[in-house]
């Protein structure tokens, strides 16, 4: 097996412009995250602002008629938010921010953007928040250029945006492991599509193994790092710091072991059981630090 080697600096996408236009925490955690990046809290990592997402990649993963109602304004209620220019900006950036990272990490090993995956958006409609799947987008980048790709979708929700856009995909393998069932799809093969929902938190480090042992032989990760599965972001009790940084620690060392290119984006993590956003923020550096271990 060969190693990657993952070359310094650790580049991650981030633009002011994904925080704008919502005060959605999905969004707005970044801004916080990017100010601990200039801080100097995890080395050798290099903020990068990415080109925003083009109509024709936005049409490899959506319909028409639905990118044609979010790029024009037409329907004011989407699912990040009343419709703005502003906002229409911040989806289009972190969009551009999972292709660029995916790009980056083809070339350096690893990459990542402070951008949510947003999974639970759909082939014709946004959901959960999400308004373009940015994980269906890498995954076909990142096609372009190796023969199979995986997706290690580890936030607390399932990811069935990403399910309807790609499970007819052959070159695209799922593993979506979650401690709650919303937005929970239904496999389709058994080889390339894993879901569980994990039921008690001694069992979750198993599943992420198991789902590490899914994604074995593919040439390319994506990692959906949702922190919403900690206990106080939004997640199980018993999901604790340490279960989360053993988990990083495992997806990292995976990718690293079996030579394989690995990008991440944030998803969820949230104030809604009783964090506060910088306490979030704090959670997802414990990514950043594992992909620079
Ligand atoms: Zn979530």
């Amino acid at each position: 097996m060969s190693v990657v080697n993952f070359k310094y600096p650790l580049r991650v996408f981030y633009s002011e412009d994904y925080a704008v236009g919502s005060g959605l925490e999905t969004v707005t955690k970044s801004r916080l995250l990017a100010k601990m990046i200039k801080e100097g809290r995890v080395p050798r990592v290099e903020l990068v602002a990415p080109k925003i997402a083009t109509e024709e990649e936005l049409l490899l993963i959506h319909s028409p008629d639905y990118v044609e109602d979010v790029l024009s304004g037409k329907k004011k209620n989407i699912a990040a938010g009343i419709w703005s220019k502003k906002l229409l900006k911040s989806i289009l950036a972190t969009t551009g921010g999972m292709r660029d990272a995916t790009i980056e990490a083809l070339r350096n090993g690893r990459s990542g953007s402070f951008s949510s995956g947003l999974h639970h958006a759909k082939a014709d409609f946004g959901s959960g928040y999400c308004t373009f799947n940015g994980l269906a987008l890498a995954a076909l980048v990142a096609l372009e250029k190796v023969g199979e790709v995986g997706i290690l979708d580890l936030d607390a929700h399932c990811g069935g945006g990403t399910a309807d856009i790609l499970k007819t995909h052959k070159k695209v393998r799922i593993a979506d492991v979650s401690v709650c069932s919303y937005d929970e799809w239904r496999p389709t093969s058994k080889t390339r599509h894993m879901v569980e929902v994990v039921a008690a938190p001694g069992h979750y480090l198993k599943t992420v193994k198991k789902a590490l042992k899914f994604l074995e032989g593919v040439e390319f990760l994506i990692y959906n790092a949702g922190m919403d599965a900690h206990e106080k972001a939004g997640g199980m009790d018993g999901i604790t710091l340490e279960v989360i940084q053993e988990r990083e620690m495992l997806v990292v060392e995976w990718a690293r072991e079996h030579g394989v290119p690995i990008v991440f984006a944030l998803a969820g993590g949230y104030t809604w059981s009783g964090l506060t956003l910088e306490e979030v923020a704090e959670l997802h550096l414990e990514t950043v630090k594992a992909f620079i271990a």
